[in-house]
């Protein structure tokens, strides 16, 4: 028997109507260059949405067209998530930090129609314009007076085709599970693929990011999305804030700027922000140089790479602000585990405490994982076992965008992370390293990014990679590539100290290497491959080849 219940289909668009009926006065803060403190409300943000779906409308944009954008977190932005999914296409969210053959791959294999794109990354689309072959309009995301002077083909100004639009529209009808957004994972080897978002998901994503034991986001709180909004959907908080009514604080292209944050932070008493380990470094050593302070910022939510300890105690200590740390992949919209505690765990202290804060934390409803080892048993979840992390839920992909349909999942449909985990008693996981980063040392596993993080907390080492290179007696050992901070100096021997009593004495690094600088992928992940490839010849101390 079925149940006696409306049929309402989870539509990203009922986001919006929701937001502009309930909160109309809630503000949208946002950095762009041509508008400095622009601010407007939810009411004029959906009022402009409708007349940009009017606009695509007219640019010949159907049900199903991908439309490009290379573009910061800013109100334009927002505008054009909301106008291109309510118009059944898809809002395909390109990362400008990408190779220029990564951005052609890119747009010719989604077949982008029409690209949106901010004044800055006009230079770069113009040196590629003649290897896309889909694009018929570059339109900058600009006014009319700033348009700058370019060759792109099919130029057009966003402020000027709003204008010519009435804010009224009919919006097309289809179904909760029509496409909705596309990200483009940043893998570090092959070719980038293509992960196809829907309405269901994402409103789904977007119900479960906002729980009180996740974001916690309410109508009360002052957002900062730091997370690029090209990189899965700045982790849902677009949909979150209009979804709760809070108010929204878009940090333009100076998102990863220690000063901009500060100020926009203490300006508009943001509450809480998300964003990668790389810029809380940033504001805390603004904050350290300066003497500034963040009063009004409660919680930061860290995620998409190992969060070092130093920056949970700083925030914490220095300036009473909780670290979360959240984990999830561009598969998994991306949300997959957050840490919150649960009843009965606030009596922990010192290094346990700040451990149990470290993990990645346990699963939000609607995103099951488990752990299995190299024959798909499931491991115990006693946080010692580590194995590989499988996941699987509603809003975790099921194939990638045109690849052989059922080539993504395993064969019991679920979805193999490449993260190599443990998982304790109180469902707590800790990520222990990427499958292909993990060093086999005499058959048994070294997770390199503890490695990196012990490294890290040295007070007088910026950034650190760990790889396995080639040893004739165990097979891998792994080796310590140090890029230590500046003004600083230190011995390999102090490194290699440093470890004792850290980490198991087997685990020890074989040897350190001190490096300029580390590579990084476009989305700040280490190019783990690079390192691979550029020390496979390393020869250890003491071993012969
Ligand atoms: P992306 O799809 O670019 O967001 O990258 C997803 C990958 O980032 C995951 O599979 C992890 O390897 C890594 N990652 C994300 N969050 C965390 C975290 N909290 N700790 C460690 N690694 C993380």
């Amino acid at each position: 028997m079925k149940g006696l219940m409306m049929d309402t289909p989870l539509m990203i668009g009922s986001i919006m109507d929701h937001a502009e009926r309930n909160f109309p006065d809630q503000e949208i803060v946002s950095v762009v260059a041509d508008q400095p403190d622009f601010r407007y409300t939810f009411k004029d943000a959906f009022q402009r949405t409708r007349q940009l779906g009017n606009a695509l409308k007219s640019l010949g944009i159907d049900i199903g067209d991908r439309v490009g954008t290379l573009a910061w977190n800013d109100h334009r932005h927002f505008e054009l998530y909301y106008a291109i999914s309510s118009s059944g296409a898809i809002c395909h969210t390109v990362n400008p930090r990408l190779f220029p053959e990564q951005l052609i791959y890119i747009m010719n294999h989604a077949e982008d129609k029409v690209v949106f794109c901010d004044p800055m990354f006009v230079p770069l689309l113009e040196s590629i314009q003649d290897q896309l072959t889909t694009i018929e309009h570059f339109i900058v995301l600009t006014s009319e007076d700033s348009m700058p002077e370019s060759s792109l083909k099919g130029l057009l100004c966003y402020e000027s085709i709003l204008a010519e639009q009435p804010n009224e529209i009919e919006w097309p009808e289809f179904d909760e599970t029509t496409a909705s957004g596309m990200c483009y994972t940043s893998g570090t080897t092959g070719d980038p693929k293509g992960v196809l978002y829907n309405h269901r998901a994402t409103v789904l994503h977007a119900y479960a990011a906002g729980l009180p034991d996740v974001f916690g986001i309410s109508a009360k709180d002052i957002v900062l999305p730091i997370v690029p909004m090209f990189h899965v959907n700045s982790w849902g908080s677009i949909y979150v804030g209009p979804m709760v009514g809070s108010k929204i604080v878009l940090p333009g292209p100076k998102m990863g700027d220690g000063e901009t944050l500060q100020q926009l932070i203490e300006a508009e008493n943001v509450t809480i922000s998300m964003g990668v380990p790389t810029v809380w470094l940033n504001l805390l050593q603004y904050l350290e140089e300066s003497g500034k302070t963040v009063p009004t910022l409660k919680r930061v939510v860290v995620g998409g790479a190992a969060c070092p300890a130093s920056i949970m105690t700083d925030m914490q200590e220095k300036h009473g602000v909780y670290v979360h740390i959240a984990w999830g992949m561009t598969e998994m919209s991306p949300l997959g585990t957050y840490n919150t505690f649960k009843d009965g765990m606030d009596d922990l202290e010192g290094d346990e405490l700040l451990e149990m804060k470290l993990k990645a934390g346990r699963g939000v409803y609607g995103a099951e994982m488990k752990i299995t080892d190299d024959d798909n048993n499931e491991l115990p979840w006693d946080g010692v076992a580590f194995g590989s992390l499988k996941v699987r839920g509603a809003w975790i992909l099921s194939d990638y965008f045109k690849a052989e349909p059922g080539a993504t999942l395993e064969e019991d449909g679920w979805f193999e992370t490449g993260d190599v985990a443990t998982i304790d008693p109180n469902g707590f996981m800790a990520i222990t390293d990427r499958t292909k980063d993990v060093i086999k040392s005499g058959g048994e596993w070294i997770s390199s990014i503890d490695l990196e993080n012990t490294a890290t907390d040295h007070p007088k080492v910026a950034e650190s990679a760990v790889i396995g290179v080639y040893h004739p007696q165990w097979s891998e050992r792994p080796l310590l590539l140090v890029q230590v901070r500046e003004g600083e100096t230190v011995t390999k021997e102090e490194i290699l100290a440093w470890f004792e009593g850290k980490v198991a004495k087997w685990w020890i690094p074989d040897d350190v290497v001190f490096v300029d600088s580390l590579p990084h992928t476009a989305t700040g992940k280490i190019q783990k491959f690079e390192l691979r490839q550029e020390f496979k010849d390393y020869q250890l101390p003491n071993v012969e080849k």
